[in-house]
């Protein structure tokens, strides 16, 4: 039996190649999409989307209401994409959530909820399984390499820096190694921010052009040695292997699991 599965941001970057990565899987179906414009009109009357008669909901509690779903997938805003994946929750439809930005008081809350209905939830700010594997290599490199910076290079559309991945690779990292301060302890900038952001001692620094999408290197250094590790996400495609894996991956959950390397064995 196929996967029946809503999505919310069709026309977005992340959403319309969602929708194309849904319409190509043999065992998934799009049962419907989420738009704040376009209401009562089908995928059909959306350019560059498949030809389909899916149709679309201006309101997520009606889509909800009539459309017979397994899962949600929301690529949104966190304003809203966080009362989507709550009304999901209450209508049993399990969500996967690629919506960055959520506050840790609103993942507890649909934590709460994902617990209270028993039905699973996924969210996870990196759906690109590289950038979760390069976490979990630098996490294991930190503890024999333990002087480490962080180079992250992103489309100069993005309004936060650090990156979210970046800081998550500097945290894991601190759960492998000593807390340290790195370089020369009377190193002085002579121009600020010259060494970057840091945490726990490790150095972060942020690049922004046009042309990149999404990439980071982590940089060890020891005597005699340096080892790179880096990862690339040339196009948004990157991210749907993580979303298809999510959306199997869901059906069996009944609970909220934070996080793409909480689903990967
Ligand atoms: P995008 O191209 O700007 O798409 C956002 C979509 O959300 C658009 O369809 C937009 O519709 C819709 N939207 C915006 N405000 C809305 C509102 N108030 N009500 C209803 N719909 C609204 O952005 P994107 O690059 O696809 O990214 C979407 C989300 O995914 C972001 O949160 C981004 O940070 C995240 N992301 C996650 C990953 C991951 O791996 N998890 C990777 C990349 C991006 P309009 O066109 O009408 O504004």
């Amino acid at each position: 039996m196929k996967t029946k599965i809503i999505i919310a941001g069709p026309r977005g970057k992340m959403g319309s190649e969602a929708v194309w990565m849904v319409h190509n899987e043999a065992s998934f179906e799009l049962a419907a999409c989420i738009d704040r414009i376009n209401d009562g009109k089908t995928l059909k009357d959306i350019e560059s989307l498949p030809a389909l008669n899916v149709p679309i909901f201006e309101d997520p509690e009606q889509c909800f209401q009539e459309i017979d779903a397994d899962v949600f997938i929301d690529l949104t805003v966190p304003e809203v994409g966080f009362e989507h994946t709550k009304l999901a929750l209450l209508y049993d439809i399990r969500p996967v959530v690629g919506t960055s930005g959520f506050s840790k008081e609103q993942i507890d809350a649909l934590e709460d909820l994902s617990i209270t209905h028993g039905t699973g939830c996924i969210i996870a700010p990196n759906f690109a399984v590289g950038a979760v594997l390069m976490m979990a290599f630098a996490k294991k490199a930190a503890k024999y390499l333990p002087d480490v910076e962080i180079v992250e290079q992103h489309h100069d559309q993005k309004l936060d820096a650090p990156s979210g991945t970046a800081v998550k690779t500097a945290n894991m990292i601190a759960e492998t190694r000593k807390s340290k301060q790195q370089g020369h302890p009377d190193e002085k900038e002579t121009l600020e921010g010259a060494r970057g952001a840091s945490t726990d001692g490790i150095h972060i620094h942020s690049v922004r052009l046009p042309g990149l999408i999404a990439h980071q290197e982590v940089l060890f250094g020891g005597p005699g040695q340096t080892l790179t590790i880096r990862h690339d996400s040339y196009n948004r495609a990157s991210f749907m292997e993580g979303v298809k894996l999510s959306v199997t991956k869901v059906m069996e959950l009944n609970e909220l699991v934070y996080g793409l390397e909480n689903i990967l064995e």
